[in-house]
C-alpha cells in the first residue's frame, strides 16, 4: 500500500512516524511505503512566534530539519504538491515528478491573509510568520505608551492566541515600567471575549482586574492608518496607536486551485477524516473544515486516530476508531502563570485558575515539542 503523506508540519510528521513505527514489518518487506512532500526542508514550531514577538527566543530555536525529525522508513521530497488528480490516485509535485498513491492524506496547515483587510498589513504588527514577528517584537521596543488595540479575524490558528497576547503585553509593558501610559484595548468578533463560552466566562474577569478594555462584537473591516482609526463591519470605529492582529486565516492556496475545497478548506467527515465523497484521501489539521480549533494538539490527536486507522486498513481490513474531536490547548495568563483548555465534540472546556505550574509546564513542552513531533510523547 502506497501512503502518501502531503505536508510535513505538526499533522503530517506525526502522522508519519506513528505510521512508520505500526508499519515497520511492512515496510521492510515492501507491502508498505510511506512518502512525505512537503514546501520546505525546515520544520517550524509555531506556537514560539508568541516568544518571538517578545524578545524571548531567537528564530533559530524555532527550526529543525524536517529529515532529522522523521523515522526511517519514510521517504521524504522537498518538492510541494501542485496538482491533485483524485480520480487517478495521484499528485504532481512542483518539480514535475508524479506519485502515486493508493491512500493520501493531506496535511497543508493554513497561512493567514492580513491582506483581507485594507491597511491591516500595512498598518498593524502580528506575530503569525518569522517575518511578522521580529518586526512586532521592534515595533513593541519602539513603544512608549498609548493605546494598544487588539483585533482579529476568523477563522485563525491557535484559538488561544487572542487571549495570550493580550495578557502577554500586560505584562510586557508592566515589566518595562509603562503599564500606566498604556490603554490595552480587546476586540473580539462576537458578543464575548472568546469563542468559547466556558474560556470567555473565565477570561472577561481576569480583564477586568487588569485593566484591560473590551468591544465585543467587532469585525475588523478596516485600517486607516493616517487617521489611526479601525473601522468594524457593525459601523463603530476604535482609535489605536499601536495595532496587534491576528490575521484571518484561509488554507493553502493549491487546494483551492485544485478545488479541493472553498478557502483551502476540506470539506472532511470528523469522525473518519476522509475528505467527504473519497473512501481514499484523508485530511487532518488546520486544513480540514471541521469546526473545531485550529491548533497543534487537534492535528496531533488527529494523526494518532488517523495512524491507527490506516495501520488497521492494511492490516484488518477496517479503520477502528472515531476521532471525538478532543483538543488540548495551554492559555499563557500572564505573570507566569498559565492554565489550560481541554474539550471535544461533547464535552466543552473548563479552564481552572492560572498557575505557575501549568506555565512552567508549557514552558517545558516548548522544548518536548520535538520529541512530540516525532510521535513519542
Ligand atoms: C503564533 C502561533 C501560536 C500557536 N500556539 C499554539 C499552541 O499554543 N498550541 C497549539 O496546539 N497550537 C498552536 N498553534 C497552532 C499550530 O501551530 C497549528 O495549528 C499546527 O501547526 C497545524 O498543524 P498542520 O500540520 O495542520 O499544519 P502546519 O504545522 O502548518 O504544517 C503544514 C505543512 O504543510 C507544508 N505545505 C504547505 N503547502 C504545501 C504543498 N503545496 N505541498 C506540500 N507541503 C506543503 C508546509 O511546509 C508545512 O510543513 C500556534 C500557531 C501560531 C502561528
Amino acid at each position: 500500500m502506497k501512503i502518501l503523506i502531503i505536508g510535513g508540519g505538526m499533522g503530517g510528521t506525526i502522522l508519519a512516524n506513528n505510521l512508520a513505527r505500526r508499519l515497520t514489518p511492512e515496510l521492510k518487506s515492501g507491502k508498505a511505503k510511506i512518502t512525505m512532500l512537503t514546501a520546505s526542508e525546515k520544520h517550524m514550531y509555531q506556537p514560539g512566534l508568541l516568544y518571538l514577538a517578545f524578545g524571548r527566543v531567537t528564530p533559530d530555536e524555532l527550526y529543525k530539519d524536517q529529515a532529522s525529525l522523521l523515522e526511517p522508513g519514510i521517504t521524504l521530497f522537498v518538492d510541494p504538491a501542485e496538482e491533485f488528480l483524485l480520480d487517478q490516485n495521484q499528485v504532481k509535485s512542483k518539480s514535475g515528478k508524479t506519485f502515486d498513491y493508493d491512500v493520501l492524506v493531506i496535511a497543508t496547515g493554513s497561512r493567514p491573509v492580513p491582506e483581507l483587510i485594507p491597511g491591516l498589513a500595512e498598518h498593524g504588527q502580528s506575530f503569525y510568520t518569522e517575518e511578522t514577528a521580529i518586526k512586532m517584537f521592534r515595533a513593541l521596543q519602539a513603544f512608549q505608551g498609548g493605546r494598544v488595540v487588539i483585533a482579529m479575524g476568523v477563522p485563525h490558528k491557535c484559538p488561544m492566541a487572542p487571549l495570550e497576547i493580550t495578557f502577554m503585553l500586560h505584562d510586557y509593558f508592566k515589566d518595562r515600567g509603562i503599564r500606566d501610559k498604556v490603554q490595552l484595548h480587546y476586540t473580539y468578533p462576537i458578543g464575548r471575549v472568546h469563542s468559547l463560552e466556558n474560556v470567555a466566562k473565565w477570561a472577561a474577569p481576569e480583564f477586568d482586574r487588569l485593566g484591560i478594555t473590551v468591544e465585543t462584537l467587532f469585525n475588523l473591516k478596516e485600517v486607516d492608518g493616517n487617521a489611526k482609526l479601525l473601522k468594524s463591519e457593525e459601523g463603530t470605529e476604535t482609535p489605536f496607536d499601536l495595532l496587534i492582529s491576528v490575521p484571518a486565516h484561509r488554507g493553502m492556496e493549491v487546494l483551492e486551485k485544485n478545488k479541493l475545497g472553498a478557502g483551502g478548506w476540506i470539506p472532511t467527515n470528523r469522525h473518519q477524516l476522509n475528505m467527504e465523497g473519497r473512501k481514499n484521501v484523508f485530511a487532518i489539521g488546520d486544513t480540514t473544515n471541521i469546526p473545531i480549533s485550529k491548533a497543534g494538539s487537534t492535528a496531533h490527536f488527529e494523526a494518532e486516530v488517523l495512524g491507527e486507522n490506516i495501520a488497521a486498513m492494511i492490516k484488518l481490513g477496517a479503520p477502528v476508531r472515531d476521532y471525538d474531536g478532543k483538543v488540548f490547548c495551554f492559555i499563557e495568563a500572564g505573570k507566569d502563570r498559565a492554565t489550560y483548555a481541554m474539550f471535544d465534540y461533547l464535552n466543552p472546556p473548563d479552564p481552572r485558575p492560572p498557575t505557575k505550574a501549568v506555565h512552567w509546564f508549557k514552558t517545558a513542552y516548548n522544548k518536548l515539542y520535538w520529541i512530540s513531533a516525532r510521535g513519542l510523547l
